[in-house]
């Protein structure tokens, strides 16, 4: 390509450039300042699978069926329960997921037989090990619950 022409296209590319942000400048934004901003997410987000706390028992409701982890495609899913009583429920003791192999293709959220599990609103994680993705569900509920209780007795104080 001759020199002239190289100036002509060049010129005619910034041009083309120039109009779009032009365009643009008239336009409603679609982009905000993240993280000082942040947008609702969408209903249809899908975190990783987490326990979710019921409002009647203020925890979990799994029954240690073992159905998540024998039908996860993936086998991210470790459960561990013990007996209380020789032939009373098992209560749960451990329930770990290896978030870096899951697919979140939502079987385990679909099988469980308590709804007792549901996608995470969770969209900020970081880590820079495979063993940063390792969640252990139960204590992430502890935690969800003293916050509650933390905001709940807050709030009381306040009224
Ligand atoms: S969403 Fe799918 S891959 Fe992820 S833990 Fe559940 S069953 Fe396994
Ligand atoms: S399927 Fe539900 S009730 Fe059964 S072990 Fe998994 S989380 Fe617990």
């Amino acid at each position: 390509m001759s020199y002239f022409k190289e100036i002509y296209y060049g010129g005619l590319s910034l041009i083309e450039g120039l109009i779009v942000t032009g365009r643009r400048l008239f336009q409603p934004l679609v982009t905000v300042q993240y993280p000082r901003k942040k947008i609702p997410l969408s209903s249809a987000f899908r975190g990783h699978i987490e326990l979710k706390i019921f409002e009647d028992s203020g925890t979990h409701k799994c029954i240690v069926c073992m159905s998540c982890e024998k039908n996860c495609p993936s086998g991210v899913i470790s459960v561990q329960g013990v007996k209380q009583k020789e032939k009373g429920p098992k209560t749960l003791t451990d329930y770990v997921i290896d978030f870096s192999k899951c697919s979140l293709c939502g079987i385990c959220v679909e099988i469980c037989p308590t709804a007792t599990l549901q996608y995470s609103r969770e969209y900020e994680l970081v880590g820079v090990t495979q063993a940063d993705c390792r969640f252990d569900l139960l204590a992430r509920l502890k935690k969800q619950v003293e916050q509650k209780e933390y905001e709940k007795n807050k709030q009381g104080k306040a009224a």
